[in-house]
């Protein structure tokens, strides 16, 4: 018997490598063909795509250090664009209002002049939030519009713990200097985005996934916690001495035998969202205009694009260019049909006039079941009682499925570490 990891996504590596360090031996078990997990990629013709864009901007020095040591990195500024009503205004929006007709620049000003001054204990949720942040205009026809398109719910179903250092909150200032002209200065999270030079957004974890022992192709579907006995899809069957799952919440509950109620019915009400990856290879080199931008046009079905081919020219092959385009919608509302999106998005991008039908030589399109967490007024209630029982059962869960948490791939990899001290 042995530690049984489950999932090989950056928490599971984590897991699998920090076990090893301790000369602790582990097998870790995933159900896709190849590791990785959502920092994992794929290949069609030559063309790599991330599983939605990735970059590490790791703040733990350790794990910075440990990432950049796995493979050589590139540092790209992080400078994105937003595209709203056909202007291109560059990241963050309220502070380069610049390229917007003057009317909407006067209705945004003003309202972010009179906007609402509340404490933040008096906030109640993220409307409101972003009201008193950026006034009733911006907030009403930019971040709203987005959460609906990038959190698939209104912005006062969501609660505010989350939101952290993650959006700028500007100053009046700033605002004007902005609606002048477009301002040279990068007010994002994080001023530096690296990326592997070679072998995709996963390449950060090859020095922890050196040596592992892990097994694919191992769909689990039931877990006794009492016999400490995992079944998997293929009717084989392993027994643990220790476990830890990096599995999202509502599946292991799913898997696991004489769920009491109250567990049954808090994960029922955790919410998330899925996604499409809309994937594109041309056949010139110079599509990819921006690393990434947002899309606020609610007509137009991703929240964000970005190119695979100028976080790395590794992913493309010579003289082409890639981009990819993600779609999500929350998991309570029913799945778009694929075909629909691919079609709306394919006519939209060639509307903005992004490329031309004739450049294209890969499409692809996929679904992603678990893409980001839902923040709503209930989550941390019913998060604590799902992770309280798998912690009673033994269960060390782990991740951002696992945690149920907004955890980057850096923090994904830092909780797996935690989780075998
Ligand atoms: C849209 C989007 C953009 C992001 N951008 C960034 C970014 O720029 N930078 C960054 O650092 N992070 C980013 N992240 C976050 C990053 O992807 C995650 O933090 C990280 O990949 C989570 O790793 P994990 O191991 O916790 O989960 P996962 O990667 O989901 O790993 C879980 C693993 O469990 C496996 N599994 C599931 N069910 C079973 C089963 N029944 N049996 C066996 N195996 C199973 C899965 O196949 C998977 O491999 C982004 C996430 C999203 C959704």
């Amino acid at each position: 018997m042995q530690t049984v990891i489950l999932g090989s996504g950056a928490a599971g590596i984590s897991a699998g490598y920090h076990l090893k360090q301790k000369n602790i031996d582990s097998v870790i078990f995933e159900k896709d063909a190849d590791w990785g997990g959502l920092c994992g990629n794929f290949t069609i013709d030559g063309f790599r795509f991330d599983r939605f864009v990735h970059f590490t901007f790791a703040t733990e020095e350790d794990i910075a250090n440990h990432f950049a040591n796995s493979v050589d990195l590139w540092e790209h500024p992080s400078i994105s664009s937003n595209y709203y009503q056909g202007a291109w205004l560059k990241h963050p929006a309220q502070n380069n209002l610049s390229a917007l007709p003057s009317e909407t620049k006067v209705k945004i000003i003003m309202d972010f002049i009179n906007r609402p001054q509340k404490n933040i204990e008096q906030i109640k949720d993220y409307a409101e939030w972003l009201k008193v942040q950026y006034g009733d205009y911006f907030a009403e026809n930019f971040p709203f519009a987005y959460t609906r398109k990038y959190w698939g719910v209104e912005a006062k179903d969501l609660e505010t713990k989350w939101v952290g250092s993650r959006m700028h909150s500007p100053d009046l200032t700033e605002v004007l200097r902005g609606a002048f002209e477009e301002q040279q200065q990068i007010f994002y999270y994080t001023s530096v985005m690296k990326y592997p030079k070679t072998g995709g957004f996963r390449s950060i974890l090859n020095t922890s996934r050196e040596g592992l022992n892990i097994q694919f192709n191992k769909k689990v579907i039931h877990i006794d916690p009492t016999a400490k006995l995992i079944v998997f899809a293929d009717n084989s069957e392993i027994q643990y001495e220790r476990l830890v799952s990096s599995l999202p919440l509502p599946e292991i509950v799913g898997m696991l035998p004489n769920v009491p109620e109250s567990v049954i019915e808090a994960t029922k009400q955790l919410k998330h969202t899925s996604g499409y990856q809309i994937s594109l290879g041309f056949n010139k080199p110079d599509v990819a205009k921006h690393l990434w931008f947002y899309i606020y046009d609610e007509d137009i079905p991703p929240a964000r694009i970005y190119s695979p081919s100028l976080k790395s020219p590794d992913n493309v092959p010579a003289g082409c260019s890639s981009l990819q385009a993600e779609v999500f919608w929350a998991s309570h509302q029913p799945t778009p049909s694929k075909e629909k999106v691919l079609a709306q998005t394919m006519s939209k991008l060639l509307e903005m006039g992004l490329f031309e039908q004739k450049d294209i030589v890969v499409q692809d399109i996929r679904l992603e079941k678990y893409a980001n967490i839902i923040f709503d007024h209930d989550i941390y209630k019913n998060r604590q009682i799902v992770l309280d029982y798998l912690t009673s059962l033994g269960i060390l869960s782990i991740g951002r499925f696992g945690k149920w948490d907004y955890l980057w791939s850096h923090q994904a990899f830092k909780s797996g570490r935690e989780a075998c001290q």
